[in-house]
């Protein structure tokens, strides 16, 4: 490929066929809802997607893309070329009919974070979310309850997700071959989500997690101990526990009854 490869915009192109199927094998959308890729590059998944007959958006910030993506575009498949942090993505898709969203991408690393925020506080309501993101990031992502990687981003995603880490991708499927080992996750958004205020859910997971070896006790010096004691008991938790074992539904309580 004579591509001209830029780092700045994390670009490692996906090689490996197998690998392209399984992801896009992942989604389960079909002719009725919208596809938004973020990130196609030359094209690896998007030709793929092409074949769901959904209608399908892309996102790519390097017009660079263009001689790969164009002759992919039809009725039914556009590219906008464009910073996808920037978009007002609601005002894009209000012209487009559709029955259900899915997000995709193999993620520029550089930025997973803001664009996972983006699309939660947006308020596109995404059916499920597939993608590829730096492998130890998915493993934080998708951790469990009183698991090594539990920490407060893996709570904050699993109050919006049902969140899973489908399978890791080694460096060498990518060109050029980047630093670090890959995985793809899968976040199927939650039907009922039990209402909270989540700017204090945020405040209280991330106060809590302040620092990891510690216990609540500790971690949330600042707050009326009492009352927290009172909230946790009412789950079989205690003040000795950390916040590694507390599970989502912990925290939302916390912050609706504190
Ligand atoms: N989907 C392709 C593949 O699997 O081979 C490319 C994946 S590459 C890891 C990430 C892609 O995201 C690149 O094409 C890059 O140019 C694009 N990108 C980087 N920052 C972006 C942004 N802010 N908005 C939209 N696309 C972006």
């Amino acid at each position: 490929m004579s591509f001209n490869f830029k780092k700045k915009y994390g670009q490692n192109f996906l090689q490996d066929k197998t690998t392209i199927n399984n992801i896009v094998d992942s989604i389960n959308a079909s002719v009725d809802d919208l596809i938004i890729e973020i990130g196609p590059g030359a094209g690896a998944l998007t030709k793929s997607l092409v074949r769901k007959n959904s209608y399908l958006l892309a996102y790519e910030i390097d017009t660079d893309a263009f001689d790969y993506l164009s002759f992919l575009e039809s009725d039914k498949v556009k590219v906008i070329y464009d910073d996808f942090l920037k978009r007002d993505i609601l005002n894009d898709i209000k012209n487009i009919n559709y029955k259900n969203l899915y997000i995709i991408g193999n993620l520029p690393y550089y930025i997973t974070t803001p664009i996972i925020t983006k699309i939660i506080e947006s308020e596109l309501n995404p059916k499920e979310l597939v993608f590829m993101v730096q492998k130890e990031v998915a493993e934080r992502f998708t951790a469990k309850v009183s698991t090594r990687d539990y920490g407060s981003i893996s709570v904050f995603l699993n109050y919006y997700f049902d969140t899973k880490k489908l399978f890791v991708v080694d460096r060498k499927k990518f060109y050029p071959v980047p630093n670090v080992d890959s995985a793809v996750i899968k976040l199927t958004h939650k039907e009922n989500q039990i209402p909270v205020d989540i700017e204090k859910f945020n405040k209280i997971i991330k106060d809590s997690f302040k620092f990891k070896r510690k216990n609540l006790k500790n971690n949330l010096k600042g707050y009326d101990l009492e009352k927290i004691a009172s909230i946790l008991d009412e789950h079989g938790l205690t003040l000795e526990h950390r916040a590694e074992n507390l599970n989502y539904k912990v925290f939302v309580d916390i912050a609706n009854k504190y």
